[in-house]
């Protein structure tokens, strides 16, 4: 059954310097998310490795650490009905090359080391990165135009 989930979206630097941040952020506006919490990071390799640690055995770790370093993130909290899988669906395929026309990768990248964005995977990993991220703390209120979203 679909719920009302958050998920941890974040536009990484190379989505930062190419100017997708106001792109990607109304792209989830007009699918219905509602927007909870935002803020730009220059993150520390310490909360990199925490936030990456299932991949920290890969060869492509290191490679992946540097780039997230490589300029400021902009990290953000959607919420609404089926968000994480949603959230994924709209981001694409991990590698660029495999998502579909319309999706963020599909559309603005083509190498997996540079995918412009990140979404949680899984809600309890979602939960995990908006603790990571903003401490857990998120915006409550009600959205005025979620009446033309839902169904009563
Ligand atoms: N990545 C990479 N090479 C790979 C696989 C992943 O550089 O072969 C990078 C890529 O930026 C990816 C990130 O590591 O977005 C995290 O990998 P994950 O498998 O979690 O993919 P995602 O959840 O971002 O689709
Ligand atoms: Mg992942």
């Amino acid at each position: 059954m679909s719920t009302t989930e958050q998920t941890y979206i974040m536009v990484k630097p190379d989505g930062v310097q190419r100017g997708l941040v106001g792109e990607i952020i109304a792209r989830f506006e007009k699918r219905g998310f509602k927007l909870v919490a935002l803020k730009m990071f220059t993150p520390s390799k310490e909360l990199l490795e925490k936030h990456y640690a299932d991949l920290k055995e890969k060869s492509f770790f290191p490679r992946l650490v540097a780039y997230m370093l490589s300029g400021p993130v902009v990290g953000m909290v959607w919420e609404g009905l089926d968000a994480v899988k949603t959230g994924r669906a709209m981001l694409g395929a991990t590698n660029p090359l495999a998502s579909a026309p319309g999706t963020i990768r599909g559309d603005y990248a083509l190498q997996v080391g540079m995918n412009v964005c990140h979404g949680s995977d899984a809600v309890e990993t979602a939960q995990h990165e908006i603790g990571l991220w903003f401490g857990g703390e998120v915006n409550q209120y009600k959205l005025s135009r979620q009446e033309w979203i839902y169904e009563a």
